[in-house]
């Protein structure tokens, strides 16, 4: 739980909440990793399929996060789906950032990732292993319609709670006005 709220926390858990929608629009039921089924699915990714190891540098851990590859916002809108989702450790959860600031891309990071540990030599074949999690659990891919679709919803989901919040404290002035004075 966040410490200090601001109306763009509450804008980008909307847009979460619909990314997470859509991906299980695709997947054909819930993806709830904290229990059911898919906690089931999140475990086989993390213990089966990844060995319990961080797909970026591949190290062993037992505090392995959940981390969308395709990231989880407005601006790559990443879906809540097994195919984008693989267990990475507290420290590469944490994306690189471009020369203008941006977020690395999931490719662009791991090769960072690989760069900065001297294990230039591993890059493809952890790529490889992100590539068939996208394909085993039949990732949508989707065509450019529906990712401008995506991406208008969640821009003006964005922007439509943002307003409001901030709208909310301007009403309670003028409703304080109205009635307290
Ligand atoms: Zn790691």
């Amino acid at each position: 739980m966040a410490i200090y709220n601001t109306a763009s926390d509450s804008a980008n858990t909307a847009v979460r909440a619909f990314l997470t929608k859509v991906g299980e629009h695709y997947l054909g039921h819930s993806f709830n990793t904290g229990s059911g089924k898919g906690k089931a699915i999140w475990l086989e990714i993390r213990d089966g399929h990844f060995a319990s190891c961080c797909a970026y540098c591949g190290e062993k851990h037992d505090k392995l996060q959940i981390e969308h590859v395709f990231m989880f916002n407005r601006t790559e809108y990443g879906l809540h789906h097994p195919g984008n989702t693989v267990p990475c450790c507290k420290s590469c959860n944490k994306r690189e950032r471009n020369p203008d600031k941006s977020y690395c891309d999931w490719v662009s990071h791991l090769k960072l990732v690989c760069e900065k540990r001297g294990e230039t030599e591993v890059f493809q074949s952890r790529k490889q292993a992100i590539l068939d999690n996208f394909k085993r659990y039949d990732y949508p891919n989707l065509n450019e319609n529906e990712k401008h679709a995506v991406r208008v919803i969640a821009g003006s989901l964005y922007e439509n709670i943002k307003t409001e919040s901030e709208k909310s404290l301007n009403l309670y002035k003028q409703l304080d006005e109205a009635f307290v004075k």
